[in-house]
């Protein structure tokens, strides 16, 4: 591309032309629009979905956006809107009155708008709206004598709490006691039994409160009420929750959010206007089926805020407490019609999943919204797949879709179906799995208590997005009101957490830090089970199950399969765990570390027998009686994995770490072993470390005591011998750990070998040739890979050592300035949970070239915690690993990360191949 060229394209993102300033006011309406559906950075996701649905022919109100880049400027400018952004928007706003034929301000035919946030990652809730702006003592007058003073007044009412709340700062709970106490003096319950009067003088009420707490008049001037509005919205961007929300999102600051300003469509003007919420798929399952809810008579904020039990869209869309509400296909089959050939083009459009809103007034649909919605992981997996398979999307595209993290959610445990449990409550199934915890009742009670290491479920009559940090915390959530597109529900999906929503039976008295529910009372720090996929709410902690994988998910992991190069190992010690990881579809273990063996009850006499042995005779006699047992391990272990590579790491962790540590323990010890305390006492103090993770430990105890090392390979060798005698398949990797120097790898491969010729002499039949390798795990290894590549059939890379003595920082000291550092950008990730070229990724690479260079075909993989974090999986790939290894429940997890590695690398290689 030339450079004129990527200028213009440049300037094209921008919504301009090359050598003019860019853009900041985007219109859109009647078919045209001037932004368009790329145009995220600069429009914001919901502008730039506006920009594209209106080009799409989608009917949606007409209206402009103010782009990104001004929300920088306003904050940077003592937050005054620039003066070339007001022209602009007053032109657009002019565009707006020509398209819908009414006026902002017009005292008989008044044009009202609605002000919205929208960043370009969504944030559902966290930024402020105002809506039936335009609205004067005049124009509502206007409005009252075209569509009914009703109306006219309750919008009104509406839009004075929202400017007083957001604008001028009036404290929402003073509008809210006004409305009831009239709904008192009136004997009524719902705000539509008020009438015009009762709502003219609410209207009266509300101007009085707004003038009383900031000692100005309500504004009366549509434009000074546009530019208040604006500049607020702007404004929201920095208020805490959008914090809090960036925070955990790791969304930048500098992105801004973008303002829409569009002509309001009317969902409370009576019996024919309704507005909702509604997803193309199922948003909890995943399942095909057009799924929404919607309120007659209403405006949108009521369907989020759940006060009022939403009705179903159609029949798929019931639920426990909607069964018995009429539909919308039933009520309003035309505007149905046209919203379920809309969704269709929509989703087809976007091939993703989408969330809209939309509202129906007097019989006419508006879109208001489209975005890609927000789903459950299980949802997340099913669509992926269900749309590959609908041609919609690739199915490379569908393993692009899901985040490899987000996995690990499905594998994990279920309720128990065969647990005695005590039902005491049902409530909405808004987000599924199970959350069993303390109730907490404040999401700042929620955090604290999580971080001390509890677990906890946060139970609120309705949540909001003050309560964000808390049900970040909590392991499921609870609310007493609101529907299946709540606040609670919706966010909860969103994080992958345990949701029951609408759980009408609680009461809940915080003061008394009490629940009360059907006859119940539960005190705050009680044991609850929530059950998110049924809505069922129990006393007490119910064990749960690990659940079935199939269907959709297994589609999905073997397409990921067939795209990824690297292979996914698991680290397992026992048979359970090998099975288990099988069943994840682990390709082999990748560490198997022998120390975990020894502490069994039944074992760690032998083992303390063994260490403490004044004389090798006494030693090698500990060690024969350990020598079954540890074949008996092998043996499990080869079984398990049929056939798969399996890497036995001989024993690691300094010998300290098996003695006894307590007086009691010593005496204990000593008697049952016929020895006197005080030895014991004296070899405890004689083996211990100051630093754990240094000093006498791994090949060095190899080098020390060669007796340890020699049973551990002859059990290895016996048990494949075993294995393969009685017609199993066998393939052994024998490690060996913390290998710093040449002359190490030399001694001990020599002692491996050894001892395995001599067990293959004893049973000639058996064809068992193990591989010898070794870790890679301390600095001074990476450096001198090249040597030790000459000794080695395989590197595995343990990660965890390489990062304590690359950083010189145990795990425990890290957490005293680690976060610190990844605040400031010291360094862009915790490195013991990822790692790349920055960091300990640096010797990784030269470990690795360094290696090949001298042995090509040498094999290479990970063994440390890293192995199951996605970023780091995809740095190994860069680097041409053969395998990662990680724990069980993250083989899936690599293997979708190590999948979409490979299609990044084969796009960039594309890429390159098409620039050449
Ligand atoms: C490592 O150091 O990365 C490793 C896998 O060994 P361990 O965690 O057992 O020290
Ligand atoms: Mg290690």
């Amino acid at each position: 591309m030339s450079a004129r060229a990527a200028r213009a394209a440049r300037a094209k993102r921008r919504g301009g032309r090359a050598g003019e300033p860019p853009r900041a006011v985007f219109f859109f309406g009647n078919g045209h629009a001037q932004g368009r559906g790329d145009m995220k950075e600069v429009l914001g996701g919901k502008g730039a979905n506006l920009a594209e649905m209106t080009r799409l022919g989608v009917p949606v109100p007409p209206g402009f956006t103010i782009s990104t880049g001004v929300c920088a400027a306003f904050n940077a400018s003592g937050e005054k809107i620039p003066e070339p952004v007001k022209r602009a928007s007053l032109e657009a706003l002019a565009k707006i009155e020509r398209v819908v034929e009414k006026r902002f301000g017009d005292p008989e035919n008044p044009l009202l708008v609605s002000v919205r946030s929208g960043a370009r990652a969504s944030m559902p809730g966290m930024m402020d709206t105002i809506l039936n702006l335009g609205l004067n003592d005049v124009t509502a007058k206007g409005l009252a004598a075209r569509a009914g003073a009703r109306f006219a007044y309750d919008s009104y009412r509406r839009f004075i709490q929202m400017y007083g709340d957001v604008v001028e700062g009036v404290a929402r709970e003073r509008f809210e006691t006004q409305l009831d106490e009239l709904k008192e003096r009136r004997g009524v319950f719902q705000d539509t039994e008020l009438s015009a009067d009762d709502l003219e003088q609410l209207v009266r009420d509300y101007l009085e409160i707004v003038r009383e707490s900031t000692g100005r008049a309500f504004p009366q001037d549509p434009q000074q009420q546009l530019w208040g509005a604006i500049a607020a919205v702007f404004r929201s961007w920095q208020n805490e929750r959008a914090k809090k929300y960036r925070e955990i999102h790791a969304i930048p600051e500098a992105w801004g959010t973008a303002v829409n300003v569009q002509a309001m469509v009317f969902g409370n003007m009576g019996d024919d206007c309704a507005t909702g919420v509604a997803f193309t798929r199922n948003p909890s399952t995943g399942e095909r089926v057009f799924y929404g809810e919607y309120l007659k008579n209403a405006q949108g904020e009521d369907v989020v805020a759940g006060i009022r039990t939403p009705q179903p869209i159609n029949k798929a869309s019931r639920n426990a407490e909607s069964q018995h509400l009429p539909t919308l296909e039933k009520e309003m089959p035309r505007a149905y019609k046209e919203l379920l050939r809309v969704q269709q083009r929509l989703e087809k459009h976007y091939r993703e999943m989408q969330d809209i809103e939309f509202t129906i007034e007097r019989g006419k649909l508006w879109m208001l919204q489209t975005r890609t919605g927000k789903r459950t992981v299980r949802a997340a997996v099913k669509i992926a797949v269900d749309m590959a398979k609908e041609s919609l999307i690739s199915r490379e595209t569908a393993v692009l879709r899901v985040a490899p993290d987000s996995l690990e959610k499905l594998l994990h445990p279920t309720l128990d179906p065969n647990a005695e449990k005590e039902l005491i409550a049902k409530g909405l199934p808004a987000s599924p799995g199970a959350a069993v915890g303390h109730i907490v009742l404040s999401a700042d009670e929620a955090e604290a208590r999580a971080k001390a290491g509890e677990k906890v479920v946060l139970v609120r009559i309705e949540t909001s997005p003050d309560d964000i940090h808390g049900m970040h915390a909590a392991e499921g959530i609870l609310t007493a009101r609101g529907g299946m597109t709540s606040h609670a529900a919706v966010v909860a999906r969103g994080m992958g957490k345990c949701c029951v929503a609408g759980c009408g039976a609680l009461r809940i008295d915080a003061a008394a830090r009490e629940v009360r529910v059907g006859g119940h009372v539960l005190t705050a720090g009680d044991w609850i089970t929530l059950d998110g996929a049924t809505g069922e709410v129990f006393r007490g902690e119910v064990p749960t199950v690990t659940p079935e994988l199939g269907g959709a998910f297994s589609d999905l992991m073997r397409w990921a399969d067939a795209i990824r190069t690297v292979r996914v190992r698991t680290n397992a010690d026992t048979p359970a765990d090998a099975r288990l990881a099988r069943t994840f579809g682990a390709e082999g273990i990748g560490l198997c570390r022998t120390e975990h063996m020894f502490f069994e009850p039944s074992r760690i006499l032998a083992v303390r027998e063994m260490i403490l042995a004044a004389d090798l005779p006494t030693r090698e006699r500990a060690l024969a009686k350990l020598l079954p047992m540890q074949r008996g391990d092998f043996a499990g272990i080869f079984r398990a994995m049929n056939g798969l590579p399996v890497t036995i790491r001989l024993l690691d962790p300094p010998l300290h770490e098996f003695l006894p540590h307590t007086d009691r323990e010593i005496h204990e010890v000593a008697e049952a072993l016929g020895s006197d305390a005080a030895v014991v006492r004296a070899k405890v103090e004689e083996l211990k470390e100051f630093n754990p993770m240094l000093g006498h430990r791994g090949c060095r105890l190899g080098i020390s005591f060669p007796e340890i090392y020699r049973m551990q390979v002859r059990a290895i060798m016996e048990a494949a011998c075993d294995v393969a005698a009685s017609r199993g398949r066998v393939q052994p990797e024998i490690m060996l750990p913390l290998i710093a120097h040449r002359g190490e790898l030399q001694l001990l491969r020599a002692l491996v070998e050894d001892e395995v010729a001599s067990v293959l002499r004893e049973r000639p039949p058996a064809r068992v040739r193990p591989t010898i390798g070794t870790m890679i795990e301390v600095p001074r290894a990476a450096l001198i890979a090249g040597q030790l590549a000459e000794l080695a059939d395989f590197f595995s890379f343990g990660t965890n050592d390489l990062t304590q003595t690359g950083y010189a920082l145990s795990r425990d000291d890290a957490g005293k300035f680690l976060p610190d550092y990844v605040d400031r950008g010291i360094l862009s990730d915790d490195p013991f949970v990822s790692v790349d070229e920055e960091g300990i990724g640096a010797l990784m690479r030269i470990g690795c070239e360094n290696g090949r260079k001298v042995r090509p075909d040498l094999k290479v993989g990970i063994c440390g915690e890293h192995g199951g974090d996605p970023k780091s999986v995809r740095f190994c790939a860069q680097l041409g690993f053969d395998y990662v290894s990680c724990s069980p429940f993250r083989v899936p997890v690599a293997r979708l990360a190590a999948a979409q590695a490979a299609a990044e690398l084969a796009t960039a290689k594309r890429r390159r191949v098409n620039r050449a």
